[in-house]
């Protein structure tokens, strides 16, 4: 696939999967147009050597993966489904001074400040009850940006731009109507019509996120740039899909896309429950299979990196200083914060230098505390050997990221690569 045509395809996946549910849901659908074959967890298995799979967990983490016969020394690329939000509470409305607005909870570690003066709308999982007595969950997107969470007048603040700081309980409830006979059951019932489902008795729960309405776009003079909402992590679902969706069915690779990295991974959609490791247990069989099956495979955690900010580069060690558009960068962590050993290492550089392609090296700064990824984690719980990569980007966990418009397709030709 061409670079033009990959970059297309991302902007619209970006846009079509505000919440995690919606990210699984397409890749499943990419994956199904693919020729990959739906499993339920719930089910029997019976796999078919020469065929390709894909299932899902709680609507959102998936895996897909080819099933060659005898063939255990997989490729693995790993990514996460889930982007810092805010999150509905349960008894989200409050109607006070003039205005309907919704109570919120921040879901993982976002700049809040980006959030203020934005055109959001609101997805996610609907669950409720139907006219047959059965429990059902839908998922649902407004798309419509009928909310705003309005920054104070700097009048009404005059150390506004000096020591202003945001109280995530008070400030950040986005308003979204002056009609207080606003009905929340009323209006999730209007939007499961809106996605054709009409039987609903009870609504029970929801699991809803506000999202910002601007689309994904190129920017810079030469396009240099394309800026988004959660391009950490959809960047690299959408990479490692299309690369596992690029290799024939007789090479062995796996893609997994995890919920829950970013406020820790442990759930049972999560990159720490045991989702990987049951499916590669029905896949795999006995215990000896299944462990030279992990102990001959690599996994390719793919998560972003921070690129070095040209307004801020004292934040960057000087040696270790990711450009934007200059190349897949490897995360290094002496405290495996960062899963990347030299071997793991050498098997992704020597691959990359095949195909003539750049790459770049990050270790944070000594003096400061370092991210993670899901790399650690599936090698811990699974005990698969891993490298922690990523692409470049600013911003991050902003409600609107910047990364290279370069550096996604050169990950994927890398992950390609890895069966040429
Ligand atoms: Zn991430």
């Amino acid at each position: 696939m061409n670079k033009q045509d990959f970059n297309d395809g991302l902007l619209g996946f970006l846009d079509a999967s505000p919440t995690p549910f919606h990210a699984t849901r397409n890749m499943a659908m990419m994956f199904a147009n693919a020729g990959f074959e739906k499993l339920d967890e719930v089910d029997d298995w019976e796999l078919e050597a020469g065929k390709k799979y894909y299932v899902t967990r709680n609507d959102s983490s998936i895996i897909a993966f080819t099933y060659p016969k005898n063939e255990l020394n997989y490729l693995m690329v790993g990514a996460h489904t889930d982007s810092p939000n805010l999150k509905l509470k349960p008894n989200a409305v409050i109607k006070e001074h003039g205005v309907v607005k919704f109570g919120v909870e921040p879901y993982g570690g976002l700049l809040l400040n980006p959030w203020f003066d934005r055109d959001l709308s609101l997805a996610g999982r609907v669950s409720y009850l139907n006219s047959d007595n059965v429990l059902e969950s839908s998922l649902i997107d407004v798309q419509k940006p009928f909310a705003v969470i309005p920054s104070l007048a700097i009048h009404l603040d005059d150390k506004a731009n000096k020591e202003r700081t945001v109280n995530k309980q008070t400030d950040l409830c986005p308003i979204i109507s002056t009609n207080e006979d606003f009905e929340f059951d009323e209006f999730l019932r209007w939007q499961l019509d809106k996605v054709g489902v009409v039987n609903v008795k009870n609504i029970y729960a929801n699991e809803l996120s506000f999202y910002d309405t601007q689309k994904a776009a190129f920017v810079g003079l030469r396009d240099d740039f394309i800026a988004s909402a959660r391009l950490d992590n959809l960047l690299s679902c959408y990479t490692g899909m299309l690369a596992l969706c690029s290799v024939e069915a007789d090479k062995p690779m796996l893609f997994i896309a995890s919920d829950h990295e970013e406020v820790g991974s442990d759930s049972t959609s999560g990159a720490g429950g045991s989702f990987l490791e049951s499916v590669l247990k029905r896949a795999f069989g006995d215990v000896a299979t299944y462990t030279k099956m992990v102990r001959s495979s690599l996994m390719i955690s793919a998560d972003n990196a921070h690129a070095i900010h040209p307004n801020y580069p004292s934040k960057h060690d000087a040696k270790h200083t990711p450009y934007i558009n200059k190349g897949v960068v490897i995360k290094v962590n002496a405290n495996q914060r960062y899963a990347s050993n030299s071997e793991t290492i050498a098997k992704f550089m020597r691959v990359a230098q095949e195909l003539e392609l750049p790459l770049q090296h990050f270790v944070t700064r000594s003096n400061m505390g370092c991210g993670s990824t899901i790399g650690p984690i599936t090698a811990t719980r699974i005990g698969i050997d891993t490298i922690d990569v990523g692409l470049p980007t600013y911003a991050m966990h902003s409600i609107r990221e910047l990364a290279g418009s370069e550096d996604a397709h050169q990950l994927y030709k890398i992950l390609v690569g890895f069966h040429l």
